[in-house]
């Protein structure tokens, strides 16, 4: 018995060595290993022995099944890694291979410009007053000095929202603001509300989106967005209102720009100006951005009128202000040499991605 044992042994060892795949592992496991294997079997006929002779049997056995149990789990572990090494092999990442490109979002333009425009105000101590975007007639027009009938309003037609109950041919009182001016009200009594008595001075910049209706052109949107700035004090002049003006100037536009101011007409100001930079792009010599005058119209400015101080809170005996007003998407254009303001808004990102 022993002998037979022995052979089917040494027979198992040497078709390990010919397995060359899982599969032939598994059959060769079930053939020496498993319940119907001759050592396994030999188990149960170790009864038939003499009583002497079972105990040394029983130990080769013991030995053998140990021997082939050991043998079989390295197999499997040599196969295990050789197919890890296949498929690392076939598998191989090149990692000096280029990664793909992830597009990154950035910032719209008009954004860009209007975060530089801001944060030259603030560098000159103005704080940002955030205003909104649906106002009142009053607010819009009126306590800015535009009443009812005012010529002003045509230039400034805009998206009238009639409210319930409105009768036809009533003027309707809420409105899409035209310009970020309503926010100077707003600014003015706000500060004043801390303090009606003695109201404290103020220097703030309100950015925001303006709507008006208008035929869309490559000059004119129906949205569009404004920087509006407000200073109101003691004392403040039409010196503090260039000085002010200037040092923007240059700071957005270089150190050594120009700048004039040419008289104008704002019904919220008085007296009111426009200013020009020399044109950035050809240093004053003229070119067709600047229609060969040199002179660029970047925004409009004043002295606040003492009715819009007045509506604001502050006493216009008592103190003085200017504001002024710009549009970012202009000095975009004019910065970047973009023709056409729709291109803002018609989400190309063939123009976005160029900033
Ligand atoms: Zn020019």
């Amino acid at each position: 018995m022993l002998e037979d044992l022995e052979r089917a042994y040494q027979n198992a060892l040497a078709e390990l060595d010919e397995v060359a795949d899982q599969d032939a592992l598994e059959a060769w496991r079930v053939r020496h290993l498993g319940r119907k294997a001759p050592l396994m079997r030999a188990y149960g006929r170790l009864r038939d022995l003499p009583p002497e002779e079972r105990p040394q049997v029983g130990r080769r056995i013991n030995a053998m099944r140990d021997h082939l149990q050991n043998a079989y789990e390295a197999k499997a572990h040599a196969l295990r890694e050789a197919a890890l090494r296949r498929s690392l092999e076939e598998e191989r990442i090149d990692v000096t291979l280029p990664g793909r490109p992830k597009p990154i979002g950035r910032l719209h333009p008009t954004t860009r410009t209007i975060r530089h425009i801001v944060r030259i105000f603030q560098d000159m101590g103005f704080q940002v007053f955030r205003s909104r975007e649906v106002e009142t007639d009053e607010y819009n027009f009126q306590l800015l000095n535009i009443p009812p009938h005012h010529p002003a309003r045509d230039m400034q037609d805009t998206f009238y929202v009639r409210t319930p109950g409105a009768q036809e041919g009533e003027t309707p009182p809420v409105v899409l603001r035209t310009h970020t001016s309503p926010g100077q009200i707003h600014a003015m009594r706000f500060y004043a509300s801390l303090n009606p008595e003695n109201p404290p001075p103020i220097r703030v910049v309100l950015p925001g989106m303006v709507f008006r209706y208008e035929q869309i052109t490559a000059r004119s949107e129906i949205q569009f967005t404004q920087v509006e700035g407000l200073v109101v004090g003691r004392n403040i002049s039409f010196a503090d209102l260039k000085g002010t003006l200037n040092e923007w100037a240059r700071r957005m536009f270089g150190q050594h720009v120009r700048t004039r101011f040419r008289a104008s007409y704002f019904p919220f100001t008085e007296p009111s100006a426009e200013m020009d930079v020399e044109c950035f792009l050809c240093g004053g010599k003229g070119c067709p951005v600047c229609k060969y005058t040199g002179w660029l119209e970047v925004l409009g400015s004043g002295m606040v009128h003492p009715v819009v101080l007045k509506n604001g809170g502050y006493d216009p005996e008592k103190f003085t202000g200017f504001a002024f007003g710009m549009g970012p998407e202009r000095i975009t254009m004019l910065r970047h040499g973009i023709k056409d303001i729709r291109f803002f808004w018609s989400n190309d990102v063939r123009l976005l991605e160029q900033f």
